[in-house]
């Protein structure tokens, strides 16, 4: 693998050019997470012993998950390493030591338990009908109304604050169309927007995956990848941006 192929990469619309964070600085931070988590064999890493934050969680039907280590600087010059994992962990929004989710966890709940039951009880319904029934295809495009409407209201939960200061929606923020369902929640916008509302600055920032082998074979136990092209690549560029202001390269 190229020296630089781990790293955070994005475009900034606002500044016309690619940021750029690079990975290396945060490999050993990393490791010695890991190392961590497989020593106390749960990501409550000694500090919490609630047993939905084993690391069994990972070798049963979740199979696997992205975990991530920012090491970041605060104005005195101290370093700091936050670390992250994508998500929920086994159900779990937050634990202790980790950096929290970018949106309000009793939030997403109140969205999902206002809409959720009605998409079921169509679903239900539609379930029951024959496939040529005319009013099962009203009811599957009502169905699909209310899908794109609690999407967008899930969205809308993600407000995300950059190294210039700017707070913005993921929907303003996102380059391109189709957002996937789960963008703001990997590891990397997690620690760029905890960074960014701490008065930290990004030094670097590296993602591995803990797991078993997933389907596809692109996501192996303890090897390392750079943030996702789907979700964070069309975001990262908004993120990184600022980092120049306190002495950081940014542009490539
Ligand atoms: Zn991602
Ligand atoms: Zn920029």
């Amino acid at each position: 693998m190229e020296k630089d192929a781990l790293d955070c990469i994005g475009y900034c619309r606002d500044c016309g050019q690619e940021h750029c964070l690079p990975a290396a600085p945060a490999l050993d931070a990393a490791r010695e997470l890991l190392a961590d988590m497989e020593r106390h064999r749960s990501i409550g890493l000694g500090m919490d012993d609630d047993p939905r934050l084993h690391l069994g969680y990972l070798s049963g039907p979740a199979r696997g998950q992205m975990f991530g280590v920012l090491l970041a600087r605060d104005d005195s010059g101290r370093e700091h390493v936050l670390k992250a994992f994508s998500g929920q962990y086994n159900g779990v929004w937050e634990v202790p030591g980790w950096v929290p989710p970018i949106l309000d966890p009793a939030a997403f709940e109140r969205v999902i338990q206002s809409d959720e039951p009605r998409i079921k009880a169509l679903t239900r319904e539609i379930d029951l009908l024959a496939s040529t029934a005319p009013v099962r295809v009203r009811l599957m495009a009502e169905r699909r109304q209310l899908s794109q409407g609690l999407m967008a209201r899930i969205f809308d939960l993600y407000w995300l604050t950059n190294l210039r200061g700017q707070t913005r929606s993921l929907a303003e923020i996102f380059l391109g169309s189709g957002m996937p369902t789960g963008t703001g929640e990997c590891c990397a916008p997690k620690l760029l927007h905890f960074a960014a509302t701490h008065g930290l600055i990004p030094v670097g920032l590296a993602e591995f995956y803990v797991g078993r082998e997933n389907r596809s074979g692109t996501r192996s136990h303890g090897e390392f990848y750079a943030p996702c092209a789907e979700k964070c690549r069309p975001i990262l560029g908004f993120l990184l941006c600022g980092r120049d202001r306190h002495g950081e390269d940014t542009s490539r």
